[in-house]
């Protein structure tokens, strides 16, 4: 974007900068030009009143679907849905088809998102070939193709010699290795929570123990390599209690909470609701505090969707047999924002999770308004009030366990490097 855009009368928070006020933003050729006072003209202006101005947000965990399952999402609808719910970097999992086990993969989603070009999207590769966790993939050739970080989410990375394999490669080039921590002899054939919700449904349940024993080991494999590992989604209180002890020890270790799992409990799944099922499950409301209080004391450092669309076929067919995962990029901000409404977080600090955190652990270039800085913007009114209706999402997933229910907070703005990209409930370009 060329020209100069202001911002005007909003209040602006940049956890990264420490500003926390009303303030103007000026930008200029799509990046901060300056906040507060401007010597120049603005050709075009927001008045952002009574709106918060912050960082585009960052959601590190996300699926796209592309290549190879287009029914389900693509680059494009996934990048509007993004925006629409104000976010301007994602990074998608490599668990497309095929898998991103090769430099090829990588490069050609980027190309692909700079052609639609509506949010950053930044590539997480593959921890071993075709994801079965037997043969590392080429990391390092990834790193250099763009990838930002290894996973191969989706599936746990489940030999632990390969693990150890993994983190110790890549502490020697301090890449982050992300885990989808779920022992699958536990947890197999399993649709939801073990507990006594599945014991009355009458489904498989997943025992809490298979995301507690994989995130011990990896603790221990951790410690040895000295690598940078990072549960995703994480939803026991066992994971975050252990989480916290690592960090106190002064492990690199980190995580991200799911918006799902600190806003609703496995009492979600009754009456057999597919749009409630994901993995790791919807756990106990004990699980969920535990969650909330990481987030709150800071063991917790990010907010990641687990943005996982999926076709109404996939979904529709039973508790048991739906696919495992929900939508969650356009209700991240406001099923977020109740965190600052509960006394949980301050807004500064929520916002921290969503940008600059997330920005730090892959070294993203995004998530601080500091001059300079390409300008990707989210406004937001906190205290707008609207209703989900699946059929109105912009992503081709409409699998949302919100669906009907009122949210507060509402994205207003979306500016990627200065562009506008969202605007009066409308994606543009
Ligand atoms: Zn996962």
């Amino acid at each position: 974007m060329s020209g100069t855009l202001l911002i005007k009368n909003g209040h602006l928070i940049d956890p990264a900068n420490g500003i926390d006020a009303t303030a103007d933003l000026w930008i200029r050729d799509g990046k901060v030009a300056a906040v507060g006072n401007y010597n120049g003209t603005a050709d075009e202006e927001i008045d952002a009143s009574g709106k918060i101005v912050c960082p585009g947000l960052i959601d590190m965990h996300v699926h796209l679907r592309e290549p190879g399952q287009e029914w389900k999402e693509d680059i494009e609808s996934g990048s509007r849905a993004a925006v629409a719910g104000g976010v301007t970097s994602i990074c998608c999992m490599p668990n497309t088809g095929p898998h991103i086990d090769h430099a090829g993969i990588a490069l050609q989603i980027i190309a692909r998102a700079r052609q639609v070009n509506l949010c950053n999207v930044h590539p997480i590769g593959a921890v071993t070939k075709n994801l079965d966790g037997k043969e590392l993939t080429e990391m390092r050739e990834l790193s250099r193709s763009g990838c930002v970080a290894f996973s191969d989410d989706g599936m746990p990375i489940w030999h632990a010699g390969v693990m150890r394999k993994a983190l110790e490669y890549a502490s020697s080039f301090d890449f982050l290795v992300i885990q989808h921590a779920e022992e699958k002899e536990l947890t197999a054939g399993g649709a939801i929570n073990e507990g006594w919700i599945s014991t009355q449904l009458g489904v498989s349940g997943m025992p809490v123990e298979g995301e507690d024993s994989m995130i011990a080991r990896d603790i221990m494999l951790t410690r040895r390599a000295d690598a940078r590992y990072h549960v995703a989604h994480i939803s026991s209180k066992g994971g975050v209690d252990m989480v916290r002890k690592a960090r106190a020890e002064g492990l690199k270790v980190t995580t991200e909470a799911a918006p799902h799992h600190f806003a609703l409990t496995e009492e979600e799944v009754l009456g057999y609701n597919v749009d409630a099922k994901m993995s790791p499950p919807l756990r106990t409301e004990e699980d969920r505090l535990a969650v909330i209080e990481g987030l709150r004391d800071g063991t917790i450092d990010v907010i990641a969707t687990d943005h996982a669309p999926h076709h109404e076929d996939d979904k529709r067919c039973g508790l048991s047999c739906a696919a495992f995962g929900i939508v969650g990029l356009e209700t991240m901000l406001p099923v977020s924002l109740d965190l600052v409404r509960a006394g949980v977080l301050s807004m500064s600090d929520l916002i921290a999770k969503m940008t600059c955190n997330p920005a730090q652990l892959l070294d993203l270039h995004a998530g601080v308004l500091s001059e300079g800085a390409e300008a990707d913007v989210t406004i937001f009114d906190p205290d707008a009030t609207w209703t989900v209706d699946r059929e109105a999402m912009v992503s081709k997933g409409k699998n949302t366990p919100w669906h009907g229910k009122q949210m507060t907070g509402q994205v207003t703005h979306t500016l990627k490097a200065g562009r506008i990209v969202f605007a009066e409930g409308e994606v543009r370009g």
